[in-house]
Formats: C-alpha cells, sequence, structure tokens
C-alpha cells in the first residue's frame, strides 16, 4: 500500500490551512466537520490572524504545528496556494487535499503544474485542486465541506463531481447505500483514478469500488490497475462526445466514438459500467454486499406472475437469462405451493404464499446446488405483512450458511415495502423496489464473475517482428515531410509484423506493370500509388480482376488518366501491381491512437456498410487472441463469419490471431501511428486463412 496515500486519505493529523473563524466559510467548515465527525486525529487549523478556531488552538503557519501532520487540506486562495506547499514539504506533510479552486478548470494549467512539480519534489500527493475533500467512516473523519460522513457501509466512492458527491452523500441516506470512503478527485492534477483504483484495492475497509468519471488520465495505468483490483469496480461515465470523429482520414478514425472506446477499456479493466446514478447505486449495493454469480443459472420466486414476467423480460438484458429448473428442483418446489401455482423459472408460489413458503422455498432454492444465484419478489398482498417476509427470507438465507452465493430481492408495494427493504439492506441483503432492478443487480454480480474470469486468462503474446524494417519506412516517409503512407509503404510495415498481406510490388512504367503481372501470375489487381490519394476507388484508382497484358496496359493508362482527373497536382509514386484475392468475407481491421488510452484497435465487417452500420467493436491495444476472438464475436453481424446461405464458417481462428498480431504492431508503433488499417481483411473458410488487400498507415503529426 502507498503510505504516502494512505497518509493522504487516511491521515493521523490533518492540518487545515485556510481555517477560519466565520463560520459558512469553507476554511470553518472543514474545521467544524472534522471536530462534528469524531475524528480521533489531531485537527490544527492554521490562519496567521486567530488564536483560536472552534475552542482548537490555531497556528500561523503549519510549520509551527508541533506534532505530526499527515495531510493538510488546503482552503487558502489560489495565488497563496505554491507557498503553502512549499511549507507543507517542509513540514512533512504526506498529503496535500487541494480544496482551492481556480486552476486548470479555469485556464491556468501552467500554475496547476507547478503545484504538482513542488509537492512531487518533497515527496508529497495532491488530492485535487477543486476537490470537496476525503470522508472516512473507518476514521470517523470528514476532511470535506460536504456536510456529514455518509451511511456507513463497505462501498467507497471516487467521484470527479465535488457536487455530485455532496448529493451523493445525503442520498446515501434515503436509499439506504452505505459507503465507507468518499473521495472528491477534482482536477486529478496528481491522484487520478488509476492511483485510487490500486490504493482501495488494498484498502481493506472497502469491498466494492465505486467510480463517478468524467474523463480519464492514463488511461492505460487505469486499466492495468482496475484489471489487478481483486474487489469489484463499477463506473459510471459521464460527458462522453464524439470528439474528433469528423477529421478523421481513416475509416477507424470515423467510426470510433469516445463512448464506445471508454466502454471497451472499462471492460477490459473489468469494471461494469453502470447506465446512470440510480444504476451506479443498485450496482454498488449489490456488489459491496453480495458475491459473485459464478454461473449461469438464475432462480426466481415470486408471489405473483406479473413481477415474475416483468422480472423474466429484464433477466435476458442483464445477461442471465432465465432456464428452466431441473425436474427434481420442480419436484421440490410444489410442495411450497398450491396446484395452480407454477415450479418453473420464475416460481410462481402464487398469492397465497405467507412467511412459511417464502422461507422453505428460499431455504430449498438458495441450498440447490443447480441455482447459481436467486433472485425473491413480492407483491405486497393482504394476507401478509412485508417485515415477516423479509425476516422469512433472511432466516432462511442464513440457515443454509451459504455465503459464496448471491441472493437480490424485490419488494413491490407501499410504506411497508419499503420499510422492510431497508431492514433487508441493513441485513446485508440488497433490495429493490422493483422487479426489474433486482435482476439487473443479480446480472451485476455475475458480469462481474465473468469479467474477472476473463482477467486470469488475458495473456498478450510477445511477437518477433522485424521492427526495423518498419521503422526504416517511417522515417523515410517524416523524410519526405508526410504523415499519410502510401499502400505499400503500410503493406511492407504490415509484413514486417508479420500479419498475412496479399503480394503486391510498385511498377513505374506500364511495360515493369506487365513484367511484374507475369510473374505474379493471372488475375492481378492494379492500384494508384498515391499519397494524396488514400480512397483510391473514390479516385478511380483501383482496376480488379485483370487476367491478361492487354488489359494490364488499358488499365495503368486508364488508373493514371483517372488520378489526374483525380487530383492534378497529385504525387504519383507509381501503380502496384498485386496479386488478385480469391473472393472472401470482407472485415475491417482498425486503429486509432486515443488521447486518453493510446493505441486502441477495431473490428468490424468491412465493405461499403462498415460506415453506414457502424457495426464495429473496440479494445485497447494490446489485446490476446482470445480477446480478439471476442471481438469478433461481438458485432451485430457476428453470425455472417460462421456462414450463412449455405456458406461455410469464416476461419475465425486466424483471423482472430491476425487482429491481435494488429493490434501488437499498432501498440509497438504507438509513439508514430496516428491512425491505421486494413480495410478490406478478406476471410476464408476454415483453415484457409486470411488476407489483407488493402492497408493504410497515418502517422501522428510531431
Ligand atoms: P480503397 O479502399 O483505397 O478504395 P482498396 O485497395 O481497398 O482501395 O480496393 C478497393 C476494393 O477492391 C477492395 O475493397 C476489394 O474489394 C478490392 N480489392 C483490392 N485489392 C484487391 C486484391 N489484391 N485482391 C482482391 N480484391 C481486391
Ligand atoms: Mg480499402
Amino acid at each position: 500500500m502507498d503510505d504516502v496515500l494512505t497518509g493522504l486519505l487516511r491521515p493521523k493529523g490533518v492540518a487545515v490551512i485556510g481555517a477560519s473563524t466565520t463560520p459558512g466559510k469553507i476554511g470553518h467548515t472543514v474545521v467544524k466537520n472534522l471536530i462534528e465527525s469524531g475524528y480521533q486525529g489531531g485537527i490544527f487549523p492554521v490562519n496567521p490572524s486567530a488564536d483560536e478556531i472552534l475552542g482548537l488552538k490555531c497556528y500561523s503557519s503549519v510549520l509551527d504545528i508541533p506534532d505530526n501532520v499527515d495531510a493538510a487540506a488546503i482552503t487558502v486562495p489560489a495565488k497563496f496556494v505554491l507557498n503553502v506547499i512549499k511549507e507543507c514539504g517542509e513540514k512533512g506533510v504526506k498529503g496535500l487535499i487541494i480544496i482551492t479552486s481556480g486552476f486548470s478548470e479555469v485556464g491556468d494549467v501552467e500554475l496547476e503544474k507547478e503545484l504538482v512539480k513542488t509537492a512531487h519534489g518533497y515527496g508529497m500527493r495532491i488530492l485535487g485542486p477543486n476537490v470537496v475533500g476525503t470522508l472516512s467512516n473507518t476514521d470517523n473523519m470528514n476532511a470535506s465541506f460536504a456536510p456529514f460522513l455518509p451511511l456507513k457501509g463497505s462501498a467507497s466512492l471516487v467521484s470527479q463531481s465535488g457536487a455530485l458527491l455532496i448529493a451523493i452523500d445525503a442520498i446515501t441516506y434515503t436509499r439506504r447505500i452505505g459507503f465507507d470512503k468518499l473521495v472528491s478527485i477534482g482536477n486529478m492534477s496528481d491522484v487520478n483514478f488509476a492511483d485510487m483504483v490500486a490504493w482501495l484495492n488494498e484498502d481493506e475497509d472497502t469491498k466494492c469500488i465505486s467510480l463517478y468519471v468524467e474523463g480519464l488520465k492514463e488511461g492505460a495505468r487505469f486499466i492495468k490497475e482496475s484489471a489487478k483490483a481483486k474487489k469489484p469496480i463499477v463506473v459510471l461515465k459521464a460527458g462522453v462526445s464524439e470528439h474528433g470523429a469528423a477529421a478523421a482520414a481513416s475509416h477507424t478514425g470515423s467510426l470510433a466514438g469516445a463512448q464506445k472506446i471508454y466502454s471497451a477499456a472499462f471492460q477490459q479493466a473489468g469494471a461494469i459500467q453502470a447506465s446512470d446514478l440510480s444504476d451506479l447505486f443498485d450496482c454498488t449495493l449489490a456488489l459491496s454486499l453480495e458475491p459473485p454469480m459464478k454461473g449461469d443459472n438464475l432462480l426466481i420466486l415470486t408471489n405473483g406472475g406479473g413481477v415474475g414476467v416483468l422480472a423474466t423480460d429484464s433477466a435476458e438484458k442483464a445477461g442471465v437469462p432465465l432456464k428452466f429448473a431441473p425436474k427434481e428442483v420442480q419436484e421440490e418446489l410444489k410442495k411450497h405451493m398450491p396446484s395452480f401455482g407454477s415450479a418453473k423459472n420464475p416460481v410462481d408460489m402464487t398469492g397465497m404464499a405467507g412467511n412459511d413458503w417464502y422461507h422453505d422455498t428460499t431455504k430449498f432454492s438458495f441450498a440447490n446446488e443447480w441455482v447459481d444465484g436467486l433472485v425473491v419478489l413480492y407483491c405486497e398482498t393482504a394476507m401478509t405483512n412485508p417485515q415477516e417476509i423479509a425476516e422469512s427470507i433472511y432466516n432462511a438465507v442464513k440457515e443454509t450458511g451459504i455465503t459464496d452465493k448471491p441472493i437480490t430481492v424485490s419488494f413491490v408495494g407501499g410504506e411497508r415495502c419499503d420499510d422492510a427493504m431497508q431492514w433487508l439492506v441493513e441485513n446485508g441483503i440488497p433490495a429493490y423496489n422493483a422487479p426489474d432492478l433486482a435482476v439487473r443487480a443479480m446480472g451485476a454480480l455475475r458480469e462481474y464473475a465473468r469479467l474477472h474470469a476473463m482477467k486470469q486468462e488475458t495473456k498478450i503474446e510477445n511477437h518477433a517482428v522485424d521492427k526495423k524494417t518498419a521503422r526504416d519506412i517511417i522515417a523515410k516517409v517524416r523524410a519526405d515531410g508526410r504523415t499519410a503512407l502510401t499502400e505499400i509503404e503500410s503493406k511492407k510495415i504490415f509484413t514486417a509484423y508479420d500479419l498475412p498481406v496479399v503480394r503486391t510490388e510498385i511498377a513505374t512504367s506500364e511495360d515493369q506493370a506487365v513484367d511484374m503481372a507475369e510473374e505474379i501470375g493471372y488475375p492481378i489487381v492494379l492500384k494508384i500509388v498515391s499519397p494524396d490519394i488514400l480512397h483510391k476507388s473514390d479516385a478511380g484508382g483501383v482496376k480488379v480482376n485483370i487476367k491478361d497484358e492487354a488489359s494490364v496496359r488499358s488499365a495503368y493508362q486508364e488508373i493514371l488518366k483517372n488520378a489526374k482527373a483525380y487530383k492534378a497536382d497529385a504525387d504519383i509514386h507509381g501503380i502496384v501491381v498485386q496479386s488478385m484475392a480469391p473472393w472472401g468475407t470482407e472485415v475491417i481491421v482498425g486503429s486509432v491512437n486515443d488521447a486518453t488510452f493510446g493505441a486502441t484497435v477495431m473490428f468490424g465487417l468491412g465493405g461499403i456498410f462498415v460506415e453506414v452500420l457502424k457495426d464495429v467493436t473496440f479494445r485497447v491495444a494490446p489485446i490476446s487472441e482470445k480477446e480478439a476472438a471476442l471481438m469478433l464475436s461481438e458485432i451485430k453481424s457476428a453470425p455472417i463469419l460462421d456462414g450463412v446461405r449455405g456458406e461455410s464458417p469464416r476461419d475465425k481462428k486466424m483471423l482472430a490471431q491476425t487482429l491481435a498480431q494488429y493490434a501488437f504492431m499498432i501498440t509497438d508503433l504507438a509513439d508514430e501511428v496516428q491512425e491505421s488499417d486494413a480495410n478490406p481483411v478478406l476471410v476464408y473458410e476454415e483453415g484457409k486463412g486470411v488476407q489483407i488487400v488493402d492497408a493504410r498507415m497515418i502517422l501522428k503529426e510531431k
């Protein structure tokens, strides 16, 4: 565990620099909150013009404090912060909670960088600036200007929005969802989400890590730290825009939305993505109270057909579609319901179900081996008492002694139901006021188990490749003052990275083209080679299926003519002659270098529809072959790869290998390559492999 961060988040003594005698001021509120939260460490107000604040001795400088100070909450105006940091450094403070705003969020990036540099010079870390502060129930510490500690619980939340953190703090009481720590992360000048995930993963009072994210810094490190985490992470991502799409030169660029890349990154991080604020709470509640759902068998118990159907509908969406329970399970369940009940799944005990039936059915189901996760639903009835039903469910679960299987509950009804659910949550069983929410929560527990298993399996191979050839080509393109590589330059780099590219040669005269065509063997393809013509077909620069010398000659001339008509001043390097690959399913493999995550890889079905349908999927590179295989199955048109209308299945194994190899290449060249794609890659039937017939690369502007 990082000691400096521990000093920052669980300090033994806190100085409040800029402490104020005036109620209502932040410098006053923070001192008051530390006192009122029952913090047992030293509280040291610092203000040169006061002797005492709220009964505590006030110091004129942090350097005058006789005791150790682990953390300093800084509330002085922005222009004084740098000097305060230096004093804190001299004092031996570990962490700075910079509440003061007016730095990068208002455009003052330089001053903020200066703060970090200075703090790091003393080995200190900065939370913020522009934060609300940090709160910890374990330490009875409210080192913030949020009004009180959150409801006690075992999740911890890190929020990039200060206002939202304060709101969430209050919601914890109305929603009865408990947290141990709330951390406002502000501008993330230093401590960012990657640091927080790493630290909270080690924090024994945190069972579930909840994040409210507007934008990540150090995206790749965030993925790495999260993937290492031994506990669930649930994240709500806000503020997504389709940045950069219009300016992108390649197909991939126009298809890459920030949202898709973030979602891919969260998946790779093993983090569950919440759809909105309520969902963040709902998932957090389940993930902090229940173990993961380790198999696919979900059983739903209900006393009402309606809520049962609603739950069934949402099960598929939640990734836990229902199956009928085995016969012997059904036989046993039938003992606890009238003849008109149903022992299938959902198990409908009917409105006649009382305390005993709930108890017995829950107990039997929860203990049954077939059941991997149990959702118990209850509709308020005139004959039953919600509190007694809640207690029956609770007792049944406890009596089984099982703790490695999840249960979620939903009571649908009025105030009595609300009270009963509150009681359940307080006793460690997640309860929701709608059946779909209980199912969604179970889905999150299933997703956690799946993501966790995936993390264990992911291995990225290190490939032996000809890096020098690749680097030499890039250097030459740079020397030419270009960023766009031609198809043949790109293909040479692809080949250096062992990717299956069709044989391609460049000719600078008609005769040479004929010689090459004979050498390669008909049929062949001719294409224009110009860094100024990136989309060759649009310029009439591609002629396929050329079968003899006369056609080579006429196609050669025609391509040149078309190219000149398309762009009179295009710099034409020649014409490529390449073997004509036989027909295969066209797919696209591409990449963009994302500002947050670095190299990313994209896969989709190719051809002319890719931009219209946007049926593509992303990952942050590099990826394992296993992950590549998962990408192939993720697109909507995935069945096409399995063969449609009598076609035999495509070679998905080789395609996944190629995709992983491609991802390896663009990661390796991430310092140079901004965008790239192979469009199309032709995929043949099983065992026959794939062929890349077109390649594109665009370098970063330097
Ligand atoms: P661009 O994408 O720049 O317009 P391509 O090189 O992708 O040009 O060529 C256009 C189309 O021609 C491809 O989508 C593919 O269908 C076909 N094609 C190109 N090269 C070959 C080849 N070597 N073998 C078979 N088909 C090819
Ligand atoms: Mg193409």
